[in-house]
């Protein structure tokens, strides 16, 4: 079988044998997967896939027939070790996620560490990430921010890690689930009612939304109808903050 497309000869490198590629996939728009991803897919011995039917899907939209093995966070240490032999062997191996980056907010970081223990070669096929898509496009400030991927559920855990986060300078961005996205603004609107948050919900796909208010704002706008769909959360840094006079002690 041959991929969909003819891809363009516009810089093309055989792969590195022995080595584990890191692809990133699209998160929702099939037309963010890069050339060189699709290359990697088509070319590697092997694709280490989160969910095998989830990235069977996206092989099967690129006409590619892969032997696959699943490698999600229940398995992901075990599944290291054979990764590594194949690798060892002079193989190539490319490793995805349902969607965006692998290792990001997803399982990765764990064969990663263990292939480069081994001595083995990581290169990265870098393409769509929600982090990044929706601090680019918030209007918030991109030199400094942090991350935190997925706060805890238990409220306890959460309220002070939370409050932790919101001490530091500079952006912050998190991944939530839409269950918990009115529970989160209520928790930004007690613990920084005076920051801009952004909402960046179904990014790149047919309802794409970013919102930006208050949390308080934002609530009143969800109102009674429940969230649907992904969401990246930001928030803009404090105005007069420690965090703030830091960040303009160091420009
Ligand atoms: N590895 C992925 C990446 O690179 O963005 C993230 C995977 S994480 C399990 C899934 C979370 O990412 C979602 O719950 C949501 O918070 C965020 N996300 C993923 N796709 C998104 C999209 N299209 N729009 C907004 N947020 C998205």
């Amino acid at each position: 079988m041959r991929p969909v497309l003819a891809l363009p000869e516009l810089n093309p490198v055989p792969l590195t044998p022995g080595t584990l590629y890191l692809v990133a996939t699209p998160i929702g728009n099939m037309e963010d997967i890069t050339l060189r991803a699709i290359r990697t897919l088509r070319d590697c011995d092997l694709v280490a896939a989160e969910d095998t039917r989830h990235t069977g899907i996206l092989l099967k939209r690129l006409r590619l027939a892969k032997r696959q093995v699943s490698t999600h966070k229940f398995n992901e240490a075990k599944r290291a070790g054979e990764i590594i032999s194949m690798l060892e062997q002079g193989g190539t191996v490319a490793l995805v996620s349902d969607a965006g980056s692998p290792g990001i907010s997803d399982p990765g970081q764990r064969v990663v560490e263990a292939v480069l223990a081994a001595g083995q070669r990581v290169e990265p096929v870098p393409g769509a990430c929600a982090l990044i898509a929706a601090l680019t496009a918030s209007g918030l400030p991109t030199d400094e921010f942090h991350f935190c991927g997925f706060l805890p559920v238990k409220s306890g855990q959460r309220a002070k890690r939370l409050a932790k986060l919101l001490d530091l300078p500079g952006t912050l961005a998190m991944y939530e689930s839409p269950y918990r996205i009115t529970k989160l603004l209520g928790e930004l609107a007690e613990l920084a009612p005076a920051r801009e948050v952004v909402l960046a919900r179904e990014l790149t796909k047919k309802f794409e939304q970013i919102q930006r208010g208050t949390a308080m704002e934002l609530l009143e706008r969800y109102g009674e109808k429940k969230p649907k769909g992904e969401f990246v959360v930001l928030v803009g840094q404090a105005l007069g903050s420690a965090g703030k006079q830091s960040a303009d002690e160091m420009n």
